[in-house]
């Protein structure tokens, strides 16, 4: 079954309001197996849309709306629908009922405006909002060749709408698919190569139509690999996942460094406490991101010793004291960032000691050059990356080249 998502309103297409109700919507209909085709976003104009309602109509077999089902001039949900389906709008006396005792129950009369709200298209069946004034629509349009689309018009307050989902929709739903299947995701999270050479990595997993599907999705170099299985049990959904997981990690090795919502963060943590050992940070360049991460991952826990956090060459001095280099040799990069390094493992007293230093101005020409230093029982590796994306991503991406850094020397 294809579905469609259609969002109304003028808040949405003029960019006031996130459409957030289509996301949601869509969430819930992947969780129930059913694929969301298209969304549609429309303002609050009839022949707009009586348009948006027939091209959904001719290509997808389930179409959920949200919004234009108030009582004021620019909801236009119930007109549009019965025009592009050629009906007549109706008063059903039940909703009005409804709509009446609604307002009785805040102890106000109905104004009359409020009628149009129980008007619909003739053939609906009638969706009740419990706390709203806006009943919704369930209508089927059946063609002349037998086949049919349904659509459910739902209000645009998230609340109401989510309500009316749980008690009706879902229900419904239920009904025309016959059996309750299930789409769950699985996610590996994989660090250190870009995108198209991760994929290169994996043969012929990320095409359409596979059995489960493998998604590939990227956030500030973070990779994750999105397996998708749409099955009737858990235990099946487990079972089918199994031989991708497994192949994914072999092909993969240390790029993949957890599942879920893991962070570098998380799997550093992880194999420090495994190793009974911990780590102190010093950032300059970063915005003291490492050391947020970390002490947000670590709860306290002792893996994670301290961190520093830089601003420039007279703090680097402040704090070396008595260890500082010559200010010739404080001009290097690699210098500065094994300067720190050090001074943190020696300061917080940890097993290791992790640094990552600025990343030259833009002015400076050549594509940025982050330093990472790794201090520890056996002396200090430092490393250069080389950054060629996008500016925004540096900041991220150094802290997390520096996680990862780490990260692999824990699991060599
Ligand atoms: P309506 O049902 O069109 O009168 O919408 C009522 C209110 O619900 C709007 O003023 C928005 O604040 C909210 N709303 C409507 N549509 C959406 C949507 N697609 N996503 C999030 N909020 C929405
Ligand atoms: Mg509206």
């Amino acid at each position: 079954m294809r579905a469609e998502v259609i969002s109304i309103g003028d808040e949405l297409t003029s960019g006031q309001r996130l459409d957030t109700n289509s996301q949601w919507l869509s969430q819930r209909l992947g969780e129930l197996g059913i694929r969301v085709m298209y969304h549609t976003t429309v303002a609050d104009d009839l022949a707009a849309n009586v348009d948006v309602f027939r091209a959904a109509l001719a290509r997808a077999e389930l179409v959920i709306t949200t919004g234009g089902l108030g009582p004021t001039a620019d909801d236009l949900t119930r007109e549009a629908l019965a025009a592009a389906v050629g009906r007549e709008l109706y008063l059903d006396e039940g909703a009005l009922a409804d709509i009446t005792a609604l307002f009785t129950r805040r102890g106000r009369a109905m104004p009359e405006r409020n009628r149009v709200q129980a008007f619909f298209p003739t053939g609906s069946r009638i969706v009740p909002n419990p706390h709203g004034s806006a009943p919704g629509i369930d209508f089927t349009l059946t063609r002349p060749d037998q086949t049919t689309s349904r659509v459910f018009c739902l209000p645009g307050v998230p609340a109401e709408m989510r309500e009316m989902w749980a008690g009706t929709i879902v229900p419904a739903l239920q009904g025309m698919l016959g059996t309750t299947r299930m789409i769950r995701h699985r996610v590996i999270k994989c660090f250190g190569v870009g995108e198209s050479d991760l994929e290169a990595l994996l043969p012929d997993m990320i095409r359409r139509g596979r059995e489960p599907l493998v998604g590939i999705t990227v956030h500030a170099a973070t990779i994750s690999l999105r397996i998708t299985t749409n099955t009737e049990t858990e235990a099946e959904a487990a079972a089918i996942v199994q031989p991708t997981l497994e192949t994914i990690r072999e092909c993969l090795g240390t790029l993949v460094y957890g599942e879920g919502n893991d962070e570098l963060e998380h799997a550093v943590l992880r194999l420090l406490a495994e190793q009974g050992t911990s780590l102190a940070t010093a950032e300059w360049g970063t915005n003291g991101l490492m050391s947020h991460w970390l002490e947000n991952a670590a709860q306290d826990r002792p893996m994670y010793a301290g961190g520093t956090v830089l601003n420039g060459v007279n703090a680097l001095k402040h704090i070396l004291g008595e260890h500082a280099p010559p200010d010739e040799e404080l001009q290097d990069r690699k210098t500065r960032v094994r300067a720190m390094a050090e001074h943190c493992r020696r300061q917080w007293g940890a097993t290791w000691g992790l640094a990552v230093s600025d990343a030259p101005a833009k002015d400076e020409g050549d594509a940025p050059r982050i330093w990472v230093a790794l201090a520890g029982p056996d002396g200090t590796a430092c490393h250069p990356f080389t950054y060629a994306g996008h500016p925004d991503i540096l900041v991220p991406r150094a802290a997390k080249q520096a996680l990862n850094f780490l990260r692999l020397k824990l699991i060599e």
